[in-house]
């Protein structure tokens, strides 16, 4: 029994990973048994990132490796090394990304433990960190494809990706059954289905690419029901085929240790991005963060806050969740019962004076009510990582217990 994995084989009429990963299962030879197939998210602000940052890997088993390496060798220089140089357009940032260097490994035994998937899914890594495959081919894809295969799965979930029809590509509108995708949500164990807020689905990706939907599940038993319903259903569009992933997404797999930092300020920028100083650096809380953003914008300087998030460079952390850990006491003058203006000091332990009509006070501040502790916060559901584990499914625990070590 051994493992394949594939990375960086995305381009814009080509498609994604995971149809590439399911076109070459399609084609092995008779002999090889084909085990789990995995969809691994990894460090996402990776110099050579592929779409969603997603590499792909499947656990084949064969009397006779000889032939299936013959076959992996004709099938990768056939069909996938092709691919390299391809340049694809993020439909997202609309910025180019780096040109596809596709990469293909095999493992014959089942690989040794090894931190090399914690280190590609929380930094940056590089070819010469790569533990040796019994076989590779290609570039940089070979990072993630090695990183897939590596996996060691403390946590998963899993995913049903289906695809549609190849003349259906080049379009942006996907047809998915409204009312399945309604009872999909309801299904016990999928997750991440339907915004709550809006109704609006969560499990087509934009843009033109062969993936029709992607709906997540707790269990691989809930992703198959779901997958099934949708295809079904009849006024979703034909699907070529699908296929259950284990995934890392929704484990946090992609998070260090807690971060606690001590407000020096706070400022805001456009469409509400809040910029958090603190000793530690700038703490960004971005526009589409939701209870992030605007609990950043309630901080005042001294407050203790505690955050997880990503370093994409030393002293800058982009918050997935945060709660505070202490508010400093907010004061203020006094307003004058008769005329409603600020009193103002009449000196050090002089006591307060209205400007407008005199009248004096000994107590000189009064303190603002605190804000409404509302414990740890994250983004709303669209505005995730894959990686994000919903703080929904801590439970008892809390970030902060689970990332203490
Ligand atoms: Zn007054």
């Amino acid at each position: 029994m051994g493992w394949l994995g594939l990375d960086d084989t995305d381009t814009l009429s080509e498609g994604c990973t995971t149809f590439s990963l399911h076109l070459l299962i399609s084609k092995l030879p008779e002999h090889v048994d084909v085990g789990e197939v995995r969809l691994v998210r990894l460090w996402p602000f990776a110099r050579q990132r592929t779409r969603g940052n997603a590499a792909v890997a499947v656990e084949l088993t064969t009397e006779n490796e000889h032939d299936l390496l013959r076959f992996l060798e004709s099938y990768w220089n056939n069909e996938l090394q092709a691919l390299a140089g391809a340049v694809v357009l993020d439909e997202h940032n609309q910025r180019e990304q780096s040109p596809a260097d596709p990469g293909m490994v095999w493992f014959s035994e089942s690989p040794p433990p090894s931190n090399f998937y914690q280190k590609a899914v929380s930094s940056e890594v590089k070819m010469k960190d790569v533990p040796k495959a019994d076989a590779s081919w290609g570039g940089m894809g070979i990072i993630g494809a090695t990183a897939a295969v590596l996996w060691p799965q403390n946590d998963v979930t899993w995913e049903a990706i289906g695809w549609r029809e190849q003349h259906r590509w080049p379009s942006v509108e996907r047809c998915v059954c409204e009312s399945a995708l309604a009872e999909v949500a309801s299904i016990d164990g999928t997750f991440l289905t339907r915004d709550p807020r809006t109704q609006r689905s969560l499990i087509s990706p934009r843009g033109t690419c062969p993936v029709l939907f992607g709906v997540r599940g707790r269990t691989i038993q809930a992703a198959q029901q779901a997958a099934s319903m949708l295809v079904e259903a009849k006024s979703t569009e034909r699907v070529l085929a699908w296929r259950v992933f284990a995934t890392n997404q929704a484990t946090d797999d992609h998070l260090g240790m807690t971060h606690t930092g001590r407000v020096e300020q706070v400022e805001v920028l456009g469409r509400g991005t809040s910029v958090i100083t603190t000793e530690h650096g700038r703490w960004m809380a971005f526009a589409e963060s939701g209870n992030v953003k605007r609990m950043a914008q309630t901080l005042q300087p001294g407050d203790v806050i505690e955050a997880l998030g990503l370093a994409p460079e030393l002293g800058v952390l982009h918050i997935e969740k945060m709660r505070v850990k202490h508010r400093v006491t907010q004061k203020k003058r006094p307003l004058c019962e008769a005329c409603q203006r600020t009193m103002k000091s009449m000196g050090s332990g002089q006591g307060v004076r209205c400007p407008v009509c005199k009248q004096r006070q000994s107590i000189g501040w009064v303190e603002l009510q605190p804000h409404l502790d509302l414990g740890w916060v994250q983004p709303p559901p669209d505005a995730r990582r894959h990686l994000a584990k919903p703080l929904e499914w801590y439970l008892n625990k809390t970030p902060s217990d689970t990332h203490n070590g």
